[in-house]
């Protein structure tokens, strides 16, 4: 028996659906399902006492839901089967997590075995739609990727404790197949295996690449897309990440941003998993990396030198224990706490250059279809979209152009990536409207675009996708070990600018300039190492999309 009904549901909100089924493992107990915009009800009939047997199902948390019949079986009964993540709260820790639970459903009021299966499937193509829909209802605007969507999935097996690829088969394959998304399943064979393939792909083929591994791969990736003469189509490519390595901090900022409580290990997979399939994309900054001799690199998370960049390195050989390496390296480096010279320069980030919706002058640039003589103007199409679309008609729009026009134009040999716009040469000096640190003793220098340096270090909560904003953190040489750990203990609730530590200074800044003194040393770009040597950076607002939630 399968009707429409008006009632109203507990929210006063309207069933639209409402059916009476059986639960597959027991046929004698039915139950009265109803589907309102919102939720999925689920309420054990006779329902005398209206509250009581009843579960409520949020259909925000519901990943996929699927109709089928056994058609080898003389019983004409389909079934329905709704996937739902929500969260519950940790018995043993605080926060929350997201636990898989499925719903089954037997319909077989019908005698066709064809017609009950045609009930099931109505029912499972409403529940999918709705599912989709809750982030609209939320006054979302962000693009959802049209589902099922293509995905091309990369796993690095060496990643973290070298089990990304069992969590793939435990934690992602079902979650993916209960979300009706096909993908294609790619293992790393070595170091830049992944950046050539991305380079190589028809990307026709794919409505999003995603990656399984630390944040190393990703690094390879979006170098990989930005290797390519397409470029400017290749970095639209909806990218993904699934925490599978020692270094996560992009799953973990992703995480944040989607308003989860902190979360480690396979709590904090299943949640990007979910994420993932719910298919929502978002612009996400991206950094240019400029080098005295290599070609120009693009980062999406971090760009460190000292105290965090040789802790990252140094812990490469505690792999073993996952994602706690950064801790125990931490205190090893404390015990040898060392000082860094150097110079160290910043393009602030002012009124002029941000607007109040973040617009840079990247941005500005790039709706004016300018670019710097000898280097191809960016499509309007790609990169004048929402929010910065209305932005470069705005009054902000315009004084940040005027910025620009005295802001000194990069000199670099021409590049087939996009341009950068503030940053002269690296042999050049630095225009005056640049600040130059006076100290030249560090114990670190650190720059962020995205919240977390770590699962369990949110190094720059103020940090959002897109804003078009590098956080600049350096610790001046002078501070005690124990101020030190202070800070590394009150990054993990990101509360280390709250310490009042006199040592520690955060800028947010739009370009910076690192010249160091010593002759070695350390310098990571979101967690790899690179040149060591003079190294600038400049940040390109919204160039990459990420699938985020
Ligand atoms: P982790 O967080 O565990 O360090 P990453 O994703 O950062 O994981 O990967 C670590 C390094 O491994 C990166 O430099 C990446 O390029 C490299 N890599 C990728 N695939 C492979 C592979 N199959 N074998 C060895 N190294 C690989
Ligand atoms: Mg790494």
């Amino acid at each position: 028996m399968d009707q429409r009904i008006t009632e109203l549901d507990r929210n006063n909100k309207p069933v639209s659906l409402y059916g009476e089924f059986t639960l597959t493992g027991n046929r004698k107990v039915r139950y009265g399902v109803s589907l309102t915009e919102r939720d999925l009800i689920v309420q054990r009939l006779p329902s005398t006492h209206a509250w009581r047997n009843r579960l409520v199902l949020n259909l925000k948390d519901c990943v996929g839901c699927r109709a089928y019949r056994d058609s080898d079986s003389p019983d004409p009964a389909a079934y329905l089967t709704a996937y739902f993540y929500p969260l519950r709260r940790r018995l043993v820790s605080s926060g929350a997590t997201r636990q898989r639970v499925e719903q089954c459903f037997r319909l077989a009021a019908l005698q066709e075995p064809c017609a009950n299966l045609e009930v099931a499937e109505m029912w499972a193509g409403a529940v999918r739609e709705r599912a989709a829909q809750q982030h609209l209802r939320d006054g979302g605007s962000k693009r959802t990727l049209p589902l099922p969507f293509r995905m091309m999935l990369l796993v690095n097996p060496q990643s973290g404790k070298g089990q990304a690829l069992s969590l793939y088969n435990q934690h992602i394959r079902p979650m993916l197949k209960e979300a009706g998304i096909p993908h294609t399943l790619i293992i790393t064979e070595r170091q830049n295996h992944a950046r050539e393939l991305v380079r190589e792909a028809d990307l026709s083929q794919w409505d999003a690449v995603v990656i399984m591994s630390g944040d190393g791969l990703l690094f390879e990736v979006i170098n990989g897309l930005l290797e390519r003469p397409d470029w400017e189509e290749a970095i639209r490519t909806p990218l993904g990440i699934l925490p599978g390595g020692s270094g996560n901090a992009l799953a973990a900022s992703i995480h944040h941003y989607s308003g989860g409580l902190p979360a480690s290990s396979e709590d904090l997979l299943v949640s990007c998993g979910f994420l993932l399939c719910k298919g929502i994309v978002s612009h996400v900054d991206l950094v240019s990396i400029h080098f005295p001799s290599s070609p120009r690199l693009f980062s999406f998370l971090s760009l460190a030198w000292g105290f965090v960049a040789d802790v990252d390195i140094e812990s490469e050989k505690y792999r073993h224990v996952g994602a706690a390496r950064f801790t125990l390296g931490t205190l090893v480096r404390l015990v040898s706490l060392r000082i860094y010279k150097g110079k160290l320069s910043y393009l602030p980030v002012t009124e002029d250059s941000v607007s109040s919706e973040g617009l840079t002058n990247n941005v500005t640039l790039r709706c004016n279809n300018q670019a710097p003589s000898g280097q191809r103007p960016p499509s309007s199409d790609s990169l004048c979209e929402n929010s910065f679309h209305n932005s470069c008609h705005s009054n902000n729009g315009l004084k940040a152009r005027r910025t620009e026009a005295r802001t000194c134009r990069n000199a670099n040999k021409p590049l087939s990536s996009p341009p950068d716009s503030v940053l002269p040469p690296l042999d050049q000096p630095l225009p005056r409207n640049w600040v130059v640190v006076p100290e030249e003793d560090f114990v670190l220098m650190l720059a962020m675009y995205q919240s977390h340096l770590a699962e369990d270090l949110m190094a720059a909560p103020g940090a959002t996708l897109n804003d078009g904003v590098i956080h600049l953190f350096y610790v001046k040489a002078g501070i005690s070990r124990a101020a030190l750990l202070n800070l590394f203990l009150a990054m993990e609730k990101g509360a280390h600018m709250t310490t009042s530590c006199q040592y520690l200074v955060h800028v947010k800044v739009l370009a910076l300039r690192l010249e160091p003194s010593s002759a070695k040393g350390v310098i990571t770009v979101d967690g790899e190492v690179v040149d060591y040597g003079p190294v600038q950076a400049e940040v390109h607002r919204g160039l990459a999309r990420l699938i985020t939630g």
